[in-house]
């Protein structure tokens, strides 16, 4: 080789490691980063780790890759201060032992199965029951979990975390190898950019959310009812006492009347049958706008504080519930007691049971095919 020839490579290599030096100092600079630390071993001895993502503005947002689950997430109020909005634990034990879903990665299916039972192609499966008759969020174990492979990714605007899992052929019933991953990523603009992706080898049903409490005042210290939501949904899924959707419900005229945003406690006691059935909002609100896109699904404000909470989806549904199982039994981060109705969850999904309920949305996930959905959880505040 010519000694030019070696010069040139020589100097595009010290170019590149420039350019990539710059980038990185930019990053770092903007404030951008991603840290991750050990959070411990599950009960068989696999560890554990905590990833703490900040974002150019300074919000941060950790996850665990146990469960994929949102551990805290830190956001300005209309003053600038900043506090966490999400009800969760300090270390993984607790969310081992006594976590009721805070912040996970839900999987195989998010919600209810009828008797877990399904039958696809002419085969019935029976899957693990969990919740009174029915199968809820994916099962016993579910991907809530689990540990997930993880992957730190980086952008101009975004710092992430991507997460892989494979759930085995048979696992808590279902059929197929599902690989899943979900990538969680914090933008500059204050958005948790959460994209869920599966293929199977068999024809399966898939149906996949994040099941994170909110609490937009004080992350779980006090009752969610001042805070003010709207959800663009015409009708819900009724559901019966077992909560398993039985018809479509328009919600014109009933508690469930969120398409003008409304504070969450006003309804919330009416002496409705719905509301009965599901001790509270525990419901799938039937969205509108295409299936396929990503819309705005439904907005959060917490007027004491201004924190303002978006949720964009593609998917047809998406379930509001209002933390009624929570009674005081939990106390989490900072010694937060998380009493009755202090966290609400909007879980973007497939309605429940729709592996049973031939006119809802299709959640089946056939080989060759690609499972493909994102959601956005945006945070800004309004004075
Ligand atoms: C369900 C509730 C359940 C909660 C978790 C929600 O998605 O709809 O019925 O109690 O998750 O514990």
């Amino acid at each position: 080789m010519k000694r030019s020839q070696n010069n040139f490579i020589l100097w595009s290599m010290v170019l590149m490691v420039c350019l990539l030096f710059i980038q990185c100092q930019n990053k770092e600079m903007s404030g951008m980063k991603i840290e991750k630390k050990d959070f411990g071993k599950t009960k068989d001895g696999v560890s554990a780790d905590l990833y703490s993502l900040t974002n150019a503005n300074g919000m941060e947002v950790d996850i665990t890759n146990y469960g994929g689950i949102i551990t805290s997430i830190i956001v300005p109020d209309k003053d600038g201060n900043m506090g966490d909005v999400a009800l969760g634990f300090d270390n993984l034990d607790d969310y081992m032992k006594k976590s009721p879903y805070f912040g996970c990665i839900v999987g195989r299916y998010g919600n209810r199965i009828a008797k877990g039972k399904f039958t696809l192609n002419g085969k019935t499966y029976t899957l693990a029951v969990n919740d009174g008759p029915n199968h809820l969020h994916g099962g016993i174990v579910g991907f809530d979990k689990v540990i997930w492979d993880a992957k730190e990714v980086r952008g101009g605007d975004y710092v992430g975390l991507k997460l892989s899992y494979l759930s085995k052929d048979g696992e808590e019933g279902y059929p197929g190898n599902l690989s899943v991953t979900v990538t969680y990523l914090l933008t500059n603009d204050n958005e948790i950019k959460i994209q869920y992706e599966a293929t199977t080898d068999q024809p399966t049903v898939c149906n996949l959310t994040n099941h994170t409490y909110f609490n937009l005042a004080d992350g779980g210290a006090s009752s969610i009812l001042d805070h003010e939501l709207m959800i663009d949904a015409d009708s819900i899924t009724a559901i019966d006492e077992t909560s398993i959707p039985t018809q479509l419900m328009p919600v014109a005229g009933t508690p469930f009347d969120f398409r003008k945003p409304k504070k969450i406690g006003l309804d919330i006691n009416n002496d409705d049958p719905q509301i009965k059935n599901g001790q509270g909002y525990d419901h799938n609100f039937v969205l509108n706008g295409k299936s396929g896109t990503l819309r705005l699904a439904a907005r959060a404000v917490d007027p004491s504080t201004g924190r303002v909470l978006e949720v964009l989806t593609e998917e047809p549904g998406i379930q509001l519930y209002t933390g009624n199982f929570l009674d005081g039994s939990i106390t989490g981060k900072e010694g937060k007691v998380y009493k009755y109705r202090n966290g609400f969850c909007l879980e973007t999904q497939h309605y429940p049971d729709s592996p049973n309920q031939p006119d809802f949305p299709s959640t089946v996930l056939n080989p060759g095919e690609k499972y493909q959905t994102t959601t956005i959880y945006k945070f800004s505040v309004e004075k």
